[in-house]
Formats: structure tokens, sequence, C-alpha cells
């Protein structure tokens, strides 16, 4: 199942939640404050990272 990371918007906290469905958008309330202001960060073992690593180009030809 997959786990995400999401910040909060108001408090800056940062926490994972396991999602079940991942159809269902529902709204994510940040575990300190309560806020649903919470948004979803790209988890950083999905691969999300496209084009070179030490550079910020996408098309890169160093590698
Ligand atoms: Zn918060």
């Amino acid at each position: 199942m997959p786990i995400y990371e999401y910040r909060c918007e108001k408090c800056k906290a940062e926490f994972e939640k396991i999602v079940f469905s991942s159809g269902k958008d529902e709204p994510v309330i940040c575990p300190r404050c309560k806020s649903k202001k919470t948004r979803k960060l790209m988890s950083a073992f999905a691969g999300g990272k496209s084009g070179c690593s030490t550079c910020a180009a996408t098309t890169c030809s160093s590698t």
C-alpha cells in the first residue's frame, strides 16, 4: 500500500499517511493542528525525478 508524505500548510508539519484507496481524494487532516490545509508531497521512493540527477536539466548528456 502506498505511503504518501504530506505537509501542513498551516503549521508546516510533515507527516506520512498510508492511503488505502487512491481513488478518493479525501482531505488529509494534519495530526498536529487538525487543519485540512495539507498538501501531498512527492514521495522520494516513487522515482518521480526526471532527467539528470546532478543538474537541473531534463535533458542532460553528462550521464
Ligand atoms: Zn498543521
